[in-house]
């Protein structure tokens, strides 16, 4: 008689637990996928921007959670790199984790990402030029899936793996349970579902719940780090020397006067500034489209500054929330400002903004990110536009527009082992979820080595 109802329960349809249900579904183990959000097809967004302008709150949001998890309307950009997009490495070995990522570049090739581009800092002149501008770029190989292509490729691989696996969406896993004889329990509105292995996927909008997991089967947890700044859009021709032969860069800039690091973050050649709701609060963000009828005429990219407290305040998501309520209070959601503005110590204003030479792709409230970011953080953010003129003539132009507040919160790092594997047998945290990760990349691999570990014990 069968033990569990599943040989394996995955929990979260994002890229980790997908990429892992894609592995497992090569074996003859019996596999469930548990997912809060909606099947691909049934997410939608309510803003339309003519009947809903702005986030309604909707009981599960639609943007991050369902079949392809948060990165499901993404640029789709999948950086094949231990530098950036989080530490996997450190768990499962550099080598390791480059092979899974090139691996999972090439499912996502079968599966409808055929004839996208693989952008590279490999030999190229950027890095010296860097560097001669105190400014150190960061090496990856870029995929650019686009967001239309990524859909595709979602799509492709639920057709495959549809029948193969048993997916249950809309249903919010409750908790987690240790089961005496081994394996664990899951609790659902729909029903009490057991397994032998438990491998938890549940991203950025699981954080909470993650936590609460951790102290409910006492995992230990390390405290988070926090990134905030601002989203800067220019005339696409001004970066358009690096976004045409890297796409994606990832600069670091070490700033003179607090020697912190500031770094470019998750840049869209001749894309779109967009919102992005948290938890109630509406922080910014950026797209780009693969289609030419899609592009517009500006680049944008964000300017991070990575803020981590340790003692006696710990709560570093609490800091970047409370800065970005500030500007929700401020500006009725997202703020934006000329750079000219900005460094003159006045407000944009509905006029400057039109008068100027970009035109926003957003719209966003004309406002004074000084009133909102702190001074460190602010004077970091200018000293980099600086630097980034050296490299990308007019970064730093009157006309630049900056969008505030951008803020990447990241879940508290659950202790795992080089498997992945938390200190109870069988119970596997990865993904974003994991505190591991923070891509797209990173996230998959480490479905994929989860999987293959699971694989080798049977
Ligand atoms: C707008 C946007 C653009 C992005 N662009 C890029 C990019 O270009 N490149 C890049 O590398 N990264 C990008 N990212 C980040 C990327 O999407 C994430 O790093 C990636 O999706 C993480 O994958 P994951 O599987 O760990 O988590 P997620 O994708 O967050 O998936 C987790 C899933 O778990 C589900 N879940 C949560 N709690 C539960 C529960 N209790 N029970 C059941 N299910 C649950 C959620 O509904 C969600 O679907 C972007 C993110 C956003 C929001």
């Amino acid at each position: 008689m069968k033990k569990f109802d599943y040989d394996v329960i995955i929990i979260g349809a994002g890229p980790g637990g997908i990429y892992s249900a894609y592995e497992l579904a090569q074996s003859d183990l019996s596999v469930a996928v548990f997912e809060s959000g909606n099947s691909l097809e049934k997410r939608r967004c309510p803003i339309d921007g003519e009947k809903v302008k702005s986030c309604i709150g909707c009981k599960t949001c639609s943007i991050m959670s369902g079949f392809g998890g948060a990165g499901a309307f993404s640029d789709g950009k999948y950086n094949i790199t231990n530098d950036f997009g989080g530490s996997l490495y450190e768990h499962i070995g550099s080598k390791t984790a480059i092979q899974l990522m090139e691996y999972v570049d090439q499912i996502n090739m079968e599966n409808g990402g055929e004839g996208t581009k693989m952008y590279s800092t490999a030999g190229t002149r950027f890095g010296k030029m860097c560097l001669e501008n105190k400014l150190k770029l960061l090496n990856a190989s870029v995929r650019h899936l686009g967001t239309d292509k990524n859909y595709v490729v979602l799509q492709t691989l639920y057709n495959k793996l549809k029948d193969r696996i048993k997916w249950y969406f809309n249903t919010p896993v409750i908790t987690i349970d240790i089961l005496e004889d081994g394996g664990y329990s899951v609790t659902t509105k729909k029903g009490v579902f057991t397994c032998d292995k438990c491998i938890v996927s549940v991203g950025r909008s699981g954080s909470k719940w993650m936590s609460g997991v951790c102290e409910h089967l006492q995992v230990p947890t390390l405290s988070n780090r926090v990134d905030i700044g601002v989203r800067v859009e220019l005339d696409s021709q001004i970066f358009s020397h690096l976004t045409d032969e890297l796409y994606e860069s990832k600069i670091v800039y070490r700033t003179e006067k607090f020697e912190d690091n500031v770094r470019t973050f998750c840049m869209n050649p001749r894309g779109s500034v967009v919102t992005e709701n948290t938890n109630g609060i509406v922080t910014v963000n950026g797209h780009s489209y693969e289609a030419e009828e899609l592009k517009t005429n500006n680049t944008n990219f964000a300017l991070l500054v990575s803020k981590h407290f340790s003692e006696p305040f710990k709560d570093s998501n609490g800091y970047g929330e409370s800065i970005a309520r500030l500007s929700n209070m401020l500006g009725g959601g997202v703020i934006v400002q000329r750079f000219g503005d900005l460094v003159r110590g006045r407000r944009s204003t509905v006029k400057r903004i039109a008068e100027g030479r970009t035109v926003p792709t957003l719209s966003a409230t004309p406002g004074d990110l000084s009133l909102v970011l702190p001074k460190r953080i602010l004077d970091g953010i200018i000293e980099m536009i600086y630097a980034l003129d050296k490299i990308a003539p007019g970064t730093a132009n009157d006309d630049t527009l900056l969008y505030g507040v951008e803020v990447k919160f990241y879940n508290v790092e659950v202790e795992t082992d080089e498997n992945l594997e938390t200190k109870h047998k069988g119970l596997y945290v990865i993904g974003d979820g994991s505190g591991v990760t923070h891509s797209l990349s990173h996230a998959s691999a480490s479905g994929v080595y989860v999987a293959r570990h699971i694989l080798k014990l049977i």
